[in-house]
């Protein structure tokens, strides 16, 4: 599809380069412009005063500069903001912003919707949406941080909406820019394990950290949570996520949301435990987060129950920590993203 008025966000310095070529008369303009856009932040053409008059105007009439709008922000007691984003063609995504100490996570979407219905999530329950552009992905975190700037105390973790194996290239895109900044080692995938998408991220040249959902110890119960398992069952997944190439030093982290009574038990914690072993991994458990928008079996073990599980997994060798909850006051926690400013009591009925 071609936008008759593109956005320039998802473009990294190179990309800028041979966009650019034919309204510039020498190459540092380009320069000027990324700096005016990406590092002081500047949301208008008429403003980069570095530029001719002419050239402003022609920049303007061909490349829109506009982020997208935030329509809400909400705070929560712990300090996570969660931000909604209407896009240009209305469509809305969110992402949120949660301090840890002198260090801040990004937490992404990297589609306005999703249409893989994993149970226990949210975006989930409302569905599919549309890919977002590099550029959407981009402004997301230019809007939040205003501008950007070489760091090292920034985490970006595509844990927003939506499946990003599912909206590879714009995200592929997306990344180019934004390691201009942000280290790719502080850069984190997580997807349910789209294994086409897998093999194509695989050969990158460079790659983010992998983080992937599984949630269950075998098929049969992984596949009543996430509809996807049918098409790319557990043991396809492992397998390949045993060749898959890591730097020295690093981990997939294997992402196990926590359902009491379903996938919480000591036993499933070994059962995880010996379906991991051998491979370079790391477990993040996540005490599932409920939501008036999901079955009411959908809720978390109780505290003793989650450090059992953590123990057990740990006793068999390998790493094991609890996500920390954070935002679930104002609906920013981890599959809570819905995109919509409606209160969660007005959901149709599931
Ligand atoms: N589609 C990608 C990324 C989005 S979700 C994926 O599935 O990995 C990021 C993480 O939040 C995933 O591990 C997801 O399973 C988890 N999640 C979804 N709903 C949740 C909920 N209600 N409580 C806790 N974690 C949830």
């Amino acid at each position: 599809m071609k936008d008759e008025n593109p956005s320039l966000y998802g473009c990294s310095r190179e990309e800028l380069r041979s966009r650019l070529k034919p309204y510039v008369d020498r190459s540092y303009r380009i320069d000027q412009i990324h700096t005016a856009i990406f590092e002081h932040g500047i949301r208008r053409w008429d403003r980069i005063t570095t530029l001719s008059r002419d050239l402003r105007r022609r920049l303007a009439r061909d490349f829109r500069l506009d982020r997208p709008e935030v329509v809400d922000r909400r705070e929560s007691k712990d300090g996570t903001v969660k931000h909604l984003f209407r896009l240009s063609d209305g469509a809305s995504v969110e992402a949120v912003d949660i301090p840890e100490g002198d260090r801040r996570t990004l937490c992404i979407s990297s589609q306005s919707g999703c249409p893989l219905a994993c149970r226990f999530c949210v975006t989930g329950y409302w569905g599919a949406g549309r890919n977002l552009t590099s550029s959407e992905i981009v402004a997301q975190v230019l809007a939040i941080c205003g501008r950007m700037e070489a760091q090292d105390s920034l985490n970006l973790v595509f844990m927003g909406m939506g499946e990003p194996l599912l909206n590879l290239e714009e995200v592929r895109g997306a990344i180019e820019t934004l390691t201009e900044w942000i280290s790719w080692r502080r850069i984190t995938l997580s997807t349910v394990g789209i294994l086409p998408a897998l093999e194509r991220l695989a050969a990158w040249e460079r790659r983010p950290n992998l983080a992937v959902s599984l949630h269950a110890p075998d098929d049969e119960r992984r596949s009543e949570l996430m509809p996807v398992n049918r098409r790319y069952p557990l043991g396809e997944l492992l397998e390949f996520l045993r060749g898959y190439p890591l730097e020295r030093g690093r981990k997939i982290t294997i992402e196990y949301v926590l359902i009491r009574g379903f996938n919480d038990s000591p036993e499933d914690a070994s059962a995880l435990a010996a379906l991991l072993r051998n491979l370079r991994v790391k477990v993040n458990l996540i005490p599932l987060n409920p939501d008036p928008a999901l079955d009411e079996e959908m809720v978390p073990p109780e505290a003793p129950r989650v450090e059992a599980f953590r123990d057990r997994v740990e006793a068999a060798g390998l790493v094991a920590t609890v996500r920390a909850r954070r935002g679930d006051d104002v609906s920013a926690a981890c599959g809570q993203l819905r995109a919509f400013d409606r209160e969660p009591r007005s959901f149709p009925p599931r």
